[in-house]
């Protein structure tokens, strides 16, 4: 089978087709998302593409009301906070990405330890902006 390089390119396309994959070592079998192309902890380069179940459960978060330009061009500011949130996936990666669903207006309602899920937000049209990895309480 031709699988693409493991790289970040390849890593956001499948994001792009609704696809959450990551990379597995197949010297000490660590998973990484995003994917990584050489293991940091035995330094193979043998690594392959594994699909993520995209469930997990929050283990922290911030409420961002000055957030960077492209999140301002998304709508958000003082008012309207958005969430970021580091999330652990149930094969074991942690990732960083915005979470959605919660009122982050309320951080005291939103849960440490919560199950969350993957969803993927297409660019708007105006956006130049590849699709980005969201989640969302399950
Ligand atoms: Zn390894």
């Amino acid at each position: 089978m031709n699988e693409p390089q493991i790289n970040d390119h390849h890593f956001v396309n499948f994001l792009q087709t609704g696809q959450l994959k990551g990379s597995q070592c197949t010297a000490c079998n660590e998973v990484f998302v995003p994917a990584r192309g050489l293991c940091p902890h035995c330094q193979q380069a043998d690594l392959q593409w594994i699909p993520m179940a995209g469930t997990g459960r929050l283990l922290a978060f911030t409420c961002i009301t000055i957030g960077p330009p492209w999140m301002i061009a998304q709508g958000f500011n003082r008012d309207t906070p958005y969430c970021s949130a580091v999330i652990e996936l149930d094969e074991g990666p942690r990732v960083v990405a915005r979470l959605d669903g919660v009122d982050a207006q309320h951080p005291e309602t939103i849960s440490v330890g919560m199950r969350v899920e993957t969803k993927f937000r297409p660019p708007t049209d105006d956006e130049e902006a590849p699709t980005q990895l969201i989640f969302v309480p399950s």
